[in-house]
């Protein structure tokens, strides 16, 4: 592509997030220094030091909220999904605005419980859940198990008759529509671990769906994250709605529809549909159809309420390229390397012809540079942008790595033997560190 075509499509897509970012999510940049809802981010780095991840309670619960609102014209339940976030201080505040929660491990419905959740809104999915798991997931009294595959379902049905007990499940199907998105988040094609073909699913009820311990009650569907679209959406109601109808016949009484996660977070363009868009789709399908609507959204809810603060180390010239060196790495956030993801970033301090004014045609942009940002880590993965436009930063500025709520510090590790970040979670004109930053003695507490 044309140089100067990539640089400024690149700057336009660029400043189409932050301006969208900056008008709905509570991260804005008042005379030229970004805020965090009312708190300036510097103020935070000052005292927590970077990197930092650093949510806004305003964002999440915002979203949550419009959630709630869109899907109201149906009986909905919204369980966020654990793990895209899952600071028990955020869990604490979605329960207690009545969310409900979609846990894929033990350790995740510990932390619901600890959170304080209704288990009954809790559902649980994943491919190799244990038997630890299940027997707790039963003790806990959650709303259903996600089945996804034959042999669970079996095992499931011998443990909680075992267990003198009764649960409810529903049978995740493949759909077998791609949503158009990375092919490590695409899980709703055929040629996927997760779930079973549409076609089967007749069979798989006929053969489980008869017992007095589990209620085989729901059907499941997860396209995968990232769905740009309402579409794969609106086409996995179309072809589930008529497997539901033929298993109603078969005796089943179907009582809900779960329709998953994977709704799009805001991370580039301005153009991923609003919780109210994919509601209009896919509400009217639903209406009088006496099913129950669960969805799951992760990033939806988290992704925009979170960036990852960093401060520039060195700038270095490598060949023609401008390498930014920041003291994040890959260990910090794995979705650049791991899913090629982009994040907007951009300086927490600028020059007032750097910040957004509105629209984007009224902005200068005059003035970037284009460089790499990468961190400190060995390893050529380790970056968190390529051939991004960028104002001049000089050593010791900070960057905010925007829309990093979700898969940020969940997918955190300790390579390099570095400490896990802190999370500050900021309410108006307070914030508070809801997780402390790891000391070099927590690295080797479980090592004696
Ligand atoms: C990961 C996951 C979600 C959440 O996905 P998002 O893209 O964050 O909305 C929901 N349901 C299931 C079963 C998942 O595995």
């Amino acid at each position: 592509m044309d140089f100067e075509l990539f640089f400024y499509l690149n700057i336009l897509s660029a400043l189409t997030t932050l301006t969208k970012e900056t008008s709905m999510d509570f991260f804005n940049y008042k005379n030229g220094k970004l805020h965090v809802e009312n708190i300036p981010i510097e103020k935070i780095a000052s005292q927590v030091g970077t990197p930092a991840y650093i949510y806004s309670k305003a964002t999440f619960l915002g979203h949550l909220k419009k959630l709630q609102t869109a899907y109201s014209a149906i009986d909905t339940t919204i369980c966020y999904s654990i793990k895209a976030c899952s600071n028990i201080n955020i869990l604490k505040i979605l329960a207690q605005n009545g969310s409900g929660f979609d846990i894929v491990s033990g350790g995740e419905l510990f932390r619901a419980k600890q959170a304080g959740a209704d288990c009954s809104k809790i559902v649980y999915a994943g491919v190799g859940k244990t038997d630890k798991e299940i027997l707790e997931a039963l003790d806990a009294g959650i709303g259903y198990f996600n089945i996804e595959s034959e042999a669970e379902l079996e095992n499931l049905i011998k443990l909680t008759k075992q267990a003198g007990k009764t649960t409810k499940a529903a049978l995740r199907v493949n759909p077998d529509i791609d949503p158009k998105t990375h092919t490590y988040i695409t899980t709703g094609k055929k040629e996927s671990k997760f779930g079973v073909d549409i076609e089967r699913a007749r069979q798989v009820f006929n053969q489980y769906g008869k017992n007095d311990s589990v209620r085989l009650c729901a059907v499941h569907v997860h396209l995968g994250s990232g769905g740009k679209t309402i579409e794969p959406y609106v086409e996995a109601v179309h072809k589930i709605l008529p497997l539901i109808d033929e298993l109603r016949k078969d005796g089943f009484a179907i009582e809900m529809l779960d329709l998953g996660g994977g709704y799009g977070a805001d991370y580039e363009s301005g153009t991923v549909p609003s919780p109210e868009q994919y509601a209009a789709g896919i509400v009217p399908l639903l209406k009088g159809k006496k099913l129950k609507l669960v969805i799951e959204p992760g990033k939806a809810i988290i992704a925009n309420a979170g960036v990852l603060l960093t401060r520039v180390l060195y700038i270095k010239q490598g060949g023609s390229k401008k390498f930014v060196i920041i003291d994040s790495g890959m260990n910090d956030l794995m979705r650049p390397p791991l899913y090629d993801a982009f994040h907007f970033i951009w300086p927490a301090q600028v020059d007032e012809k750097f910040v957004p004014a509105g629209k984007v045609h009224e902005l200068n942009i005059a003035g970037t540079e284009v460089v790499d940002i990468v961190g400190p880590i060995c390893e050529g993965a380790d970056f968190f942008a390529k051939d991004r436009a960028l104002p001049p930063v000089k050593r010791g500025d900070l960057l905010s790595v925007f829309t990093a709520g979700a898969y940020g510090f969940t997918m955190a590790s300790n390579y390099n033997a570095r400490p896990l970040l802190p999370e500050v979670l900021v309410d108006g004109d307070e914030f508070k560190i809801i997780r402390k930053r790891q000391s070099y003695e927590d690295l080797i507490s479980l090592e004696k």
